[in-house]
């Protein structure tokens, strides 16, 4: 006998879970398939965002950042915290804590939505049909009407730097250091790189950070990447960029690593290493061969525009399908296959999707860039205005960076809003409500803005694209 629901999930991430509590919100009979075990051997839902992405990442950067303004940062308000340590157990018991709450929080979502959780892997097979192995009795087949595959990624490994017990790590052991390591390397001055490696230098760590590219966050605005790069270097993180890893050895606890550079062949030791060098979809052994789902020339699962594959009934979302591995792409993606599904309309503006780096300053855009317009051959504007010239930011002693605007000549209208600076991650969402709206610059500099605040860096920097910023001193000519 075999179980039959309208939809079945296969992926509790952010992707699944979400797609899963939307069909039951639209009337439909859903289950939700996950295997994720975590570290203490319990089943737990959210998928990497909750268990070893987003939530863990972000509680240590703001446990660290916390750490890090207490040991100077504060005198220039008066306050002197003494001499100030951190328990490094503590702040990965708070973490553990956060995460508890938050996987704990999914099951509980679900189960008040009325989805049935399945503990176990899930496999798509011939027919719309999905193989079901608990992780704790006998397999079986599940009748679908449809089927969502949401199985996100895992991290790329590297056969020079090959994982070692705590040694040699991934994404999920540099959040679980017992100690501060004293020399820790980084493979990869990608997003979780930086933020990771933020962590355990605010905590006293000497971070190297190898970087095989010459560009040093080439998805990011050129002027933004740069100053994002001359304050995480201020912060000490040492980042070398054309550094390319060849080998590692591990001997009495201590790595060598080695990599090429521009000089030559180099080596320098550390205490433990992170390899954080991108994340790859996990598709071995989610669909059999004659199931009728097929990869992409990259190895993700081929999807159309409504995540749907090749096989009627069949979608894919999140990290395993095309498009930035973002967790709130995964829910929107989720969301708007519950809904088609349902037959409803839905359809995701994949032009307005935003990013965040969570390193000090924040780092977040949203729409192209000036180089991406530049490529395309249009006629664009830019305008800019620095955190420095802000009273909020000034008063919270947060000057770094700045808001750039790229705009359309012809047409006044936002093409991208690029931050690096505080709250950037909070002050990009009013960029992607104008860039959703199809909003002119005029628009947004016709609003009032609350005043002090720092998205009023935002207005100065719309006002900046006519040359009418009123808290500059070097104003453009206005035409
Ligand atoms: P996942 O979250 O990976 O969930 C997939 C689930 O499916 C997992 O539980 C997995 O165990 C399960 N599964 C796999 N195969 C099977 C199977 N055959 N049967 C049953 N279950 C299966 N994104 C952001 O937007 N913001 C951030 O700040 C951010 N920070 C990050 C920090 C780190 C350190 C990392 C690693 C990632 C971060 N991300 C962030 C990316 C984000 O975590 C992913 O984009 C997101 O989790 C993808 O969601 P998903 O639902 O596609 O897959
Ligand atoms: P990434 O693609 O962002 O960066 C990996 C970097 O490693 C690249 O710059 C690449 O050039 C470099 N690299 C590759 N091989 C190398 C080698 N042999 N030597 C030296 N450098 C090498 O990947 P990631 O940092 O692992 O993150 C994966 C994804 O997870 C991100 O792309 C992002 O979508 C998601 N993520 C998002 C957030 C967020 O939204 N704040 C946070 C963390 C992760």
């Amino acid at each position: 006998m075999s179980d039959s629901y309208d939809v079945v999930v296969i992926g509790g991430g952010p992707g699944g879970y979400a797609a899963a509590i939307k069909a039951t919100h639209l009337g439909q009979k859903v289950a939700c398939i996950d295997k994720y075990i975590n570290k203490n051997g319990k089943p737990a839902l959210g998928g990497t965002c909750a268990n070893v992405g987003c939530i863990p990442s972000k509680a240590l950067l703001d446990s660290t950042w916390k750490f890090h303004e207490a040991q100077g940062e504060l005198s220039v308000h008066g306050i002197d915290v003494g001499n100030v340590s951190m328990d490094v157990a503590q702040m990965i018991k708070r973490k553990d804590d956060i995460v508890e709450k938050q996987t704990g929080g999914v099951a509980m979502l679900l189960k008040a939505n009325g989805v049935t959780w399945l503990q176990g892997t899930g496999k798509l097979v011939a027919g719309k049909k999905v193989e079901f192995v608990p992780h704790d009795g006998d397999a079986q087949v599940l009748e679908a009407q449809n089927v969502i595959l949401a199985t996100g990624s895992s991290p790329i490994e590297l056969p020079m730097a090959k994982l070692q017990e705590d040694i040699i790590v991934d994404n999920s052991g540099a959040l679980e250091f017992t100690e501060v390591p004293k020399r820790l390397g980084v493979i990869g001055a990608g997003i979780i790189g930086l933020e990771l490696g933020s962590v355990w230098s605010r905590l006293g760590s000497d971070v190297v950070v190898l970087e095989a590219m010459d560009a040093f966050l080439p998805m990011v605005d050129k002027q933004v990447g740069k100053e994002a790069l001359k304050n995480l270097k201020k912060q000490g993180l040492d980042i070398r960029l054309s550094a390319r890893l060849t080998g590692t050895t591990v001997k009495d606890g201590i790595v060598s690593v080695e990599y090429t550079d521009a000089d030559g062949e180099q080596t320098m030791e550390v205490d433990k290493l992170i390899v954080a060098v991108g994340r790859r979809p996990i598709t071995e052994d989610l669909f059999s061969v004659d199931s009728g789902v097929n990869l992409d020339e990259r190895g993700f699962i081929f999807v159309n525009q409504s995540c749907a594959t090749d096989v009627p009934g069949v979608y894919a979302i999140g990290d395993i399908v095309r498009g930035p591995a973002l967790a709130h792409k995964a829910t929107e993606e989720g969301v708007m296959v519950a809904e088609l599904i349902s037959g409803h309309h839905a359809e995701i503006n994949y032009d307005c999707i935003p990013s965040v780096i969570y390193t000090h300053p924040e780092v977040s855009w949203v729409g192209l860039s000036e180089e991406q317009v530049k490529a395309q051959g249009d006629e664009y504007k830019t305008g800019m205005f620095a955190f420095v010239a802000n009273g909020r930011a000034v008063a919270a002693n947060e000057t770094t960076g700045f808001v750039k605007v790229v705009s359309d000549v012809a047409t006044d209208r936002v093409l991208g809003v690029h931050i690096v600076g505080p709250q950037a991650s909070e002050i990009i969402m009013q960029a992607v409500i104008a860039l959703e709206f199809g909003a002119s610059t005029e628009d947004l500099q016709l609003m009032v803005f609350a005043h002090p605040g720092l998205s009023e860096v935002l207005h100065e920097a719309m006002l900046d694209v006519d040359g009418k910023a009123i808290h500059s001193v070097k104003r453009k000519r206005r035409k």
